[in-house]
C-alpha cells in the first residue's frame, strides 16, 4: 500500500510514464542498475517542478551555428533539434539530491542480487565464444565484462529512455554545468553524424549515459569500437560492439588481464585503520608482515604486486585488499562501492562465495541532514570538512580521520551515526 501511494504520488508529481514507473519498481526491488537508479531517477526527493532558464531557443541557434562550424551536417542538426525544448524531468533529476547516503550493505543489497549473479553466470556461458575473442584481443577477463554489464544496465534491460541530444542540450543550456554538457553534446552530435546510431534509438539516462555500457558520449568517442565489423558502433544493440567497447576502454585505462581486482581480507587485532587508504600502497609481503591474511586466515598470495586496503564500512566492517585493476574500475566510475560491486559480482558469477563479514545490527544509512550536521560540527571543531553539502566525500572523510586521531579513536574515516553523535556532542560543548 505504501508502495502504491508512493507510485501515485511519483506519477503525479514528476509526470512518470509507464516505462519510468517500471524502472521505479525495478529500482525499489533492487533490480535496476546503479545508473538506472541514480541516472534515471527513483522518484524520491523533492517534488517541485524545475523551471528551465530562459532563452533556450536563442541559445540553441548559437549552438547549432557552432556545431555546423565544427562540421556536423545540417540534416543531423535538423533532426536532433526538431521541436527541441528543455526537458523538465532532466532538470528535476539533475537537481534531486539523494536523501540518504548508502552503506556498503545497502548498496550491495541493490547491486549483488542472487538473480543478477545467476543470470550473469548464464550469460557468461551463453556468450563464451564472443567473450573469449574479446579477451584474446584486449586482455580483459570475461567475468569482469559481465559484471560491468550487469551493473550498468542489468545486462541490457535498462539503458535509459531519454533522447541523448535532448537531455544534453537541456543540461548544456542550464547554467550549472554547461561547459561539461556542451562538450558531451558536441560528441553526441558527432556520433549521430557518423551514422553509428539512428536518432530515434539514441536513448540514454537523464545525464546522457548511453547504451548497455552507459558510456557518456566522450567515452564513446574515445573508446567505443566496432566489434562485429559492420562499420557502425552500436552499444545499444550489438553485443560484440558492447563487449569490445567495454574491454577496449578497460585496457586503455590500465586493466591487467593477468591480475584480479582484489579480495576481502582479515586484519589483525589492533590494526591501524589509518593504513587503510587508497593512497597507501604496499607489497603483499609487507601487508603479510603486518598480519593481514586471507579471510580464511591463510597467507596472502606470494606474488609481486602492490595493494591498498579499503574499509568501506569502517574498521568494524569488511576489509578489502585492492590492486591496480580496482583503480581502473574507479576510473570507469569513481565510487568505491561501485568498484567493490564490480569486483565482488565478478567473483560471484564464477562461483565465488559471499562476503565473510556480515551486515551488523543497526546498519543505518546517514541522512543528508546527518551529514550536514556532521560537516558543520567538524568545521566548528576546526577539522576542515569544506563547505557543508550533505555529501560525505573525501574532504569529509579526511576531517573525520583528523577528529578520530584527536579523540583517540581508530582512524578509519568512516562516518556512522555513533561518529556523528560523537562529533556533534563535542561541537555542542564548545
Ligand atoms: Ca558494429
Amino acid at each position: 500500500m505504501v508502495l502504491l501511494r508512493f507510485f501515485r504520488r511519483a506519477r503525479r508529481t514528476v509526470g512518470l510514464r509507464r516505462g519510468r514507473l517500471i524502472l521505479v519498481v525495478a529500482s525499489l526491488l533492487g533490480l535496476a542498475p546503479i545508473h538506472g537508479a541514480i541516472g534515471q531517477g527513483t522518484g524520491d526527493g523533492a517534488d517541485q517542478a524545475v523551471t528551465p532558464a530562459p532563452g533556450f531557443d536563442l541559445w540553441l541557434e548559437e549552438l547549432k551555428r557552432e556545431a555546423l562550424a565544427r562540421g556536423v551536417s545540417a540534416p543531423v542538426l535538423e533532426r536532433a533539434f526538431r521541436d527541441a525544448a528543455p526537458i523538465e524531468k532532466v532538470l528535476f533529476y539533475d537537481r534531486r539530491q539523494p536523501e540518504f547516503t548508502q552503506t556498503l550493505w545497502s548498496y550491495f543489497e541493490r547491486t549483488i542480487s542472487t538473480a543478477r549473479i545467476e543470470r550473469g553466470a548464464r550469460l557468461l556461458r551463453e556468450h563464451a565464444a564472443l567473450f573469449a575473442e574479446v579477451e584474446r584481443k584486449y586482455g580483459v577477463q570475461p567475468r569482469f565484462l559481465v559484471a560491468f554489464w550487469g551493473l550498468e544496465s542489468n545486462y541490457g534491460d535498462f539503458t535509459g529512455g531519454f533522447p541523448v541530444t535532448g537531455a544534453l542540450a537541456t543540461l548544456a543550456h542550464d547554467p550549472r554545468r554547461s561547459d561539461f554538457f556542451r562538450a558531451e553534446l558536441f560528441n553526441a552530435l558527432g556520433i549521430l553524424d557518423a551514422g553509428h546510431i539512428e536518432f530515434d534509438r539514441m536513448l540514454g539516462s537523464w545525464a546522457g549515459a548511453m547504451g548497455q555500457t552507459q558510456f557518456m558520449p566522450s567515452t564513446f568517442a574515445a573508446y567505443a569500437v566496432d566489434g562485429d565489423g559492420d562499420g557502425k558502433i552500436d552499444i545499444w544493440g550489438s553485443l560484440p560492439d558492447i563487449f569490445h567497447s567495454a574491454a577496449n576502454y578497460l585496457s586503455q585505462i590500465g586493466w591487467n588481464g593477468e591480475k584480479t581486482w582484489g579480495r576481502e581480507v582479515l586484519l589483525p587485532a589492533g590494526f591501524d585503520a589509518g593504513q587503510a587508504q587508497l593512497s597507501i600502497r604496499r607489497s603483499l609481503d609487507a601487508w603479510t608482515a603486518m598480519g593481514v591474511t586471507r579471510v580464511n586466515g591463510t597467507r596472502l598470495p606470494q606474488v609481486d604486486i602492490e595493494g591498498s586496503i579499503v574499509l568501506p564500512a569502517g574498521i568494524k566492517g569488511p576489509a578489502f585488499m585492492v590492486y591496480d585493476n580496482f583503480r581502473a574500475i574507479m576510473t570507469w566510475n569513481r565510487s568505491i562501492l561501485y568498484a567493490l560491486s564490480v569486483g565482488h559480482l565478478s567473483d560471484r558469477i564464477v562461483g565465488g562465495g559471499p562476503l565473510s563479514a556480515r551486515k551488523p545490527e543497526g546498519d543505518r544509512p546517514l541522512s543528508r541532514d546527518d551529514v550536514l550536521a556532521l560537516q558543520t560540527a567538524l568545521n566548528r571543531l576546526g577539522f576542515d570538512a569544506g563547505v557543508p553539502d550533505g555529501i560525505a566525500g573525501s574532504k569529509t572523510r579526511a576531517a573525520v580521520r583528523a577528529f578520530q586521531a584527536d579523540a583517540g579513536l581508530p582512524q578509519d574515516g568512516y562516518a556512522d551515526s555513533a561518529l556523528v553523535a560523537a562529533v556533534t556532542d563535542r561541537a555542542g560543548r564548545l
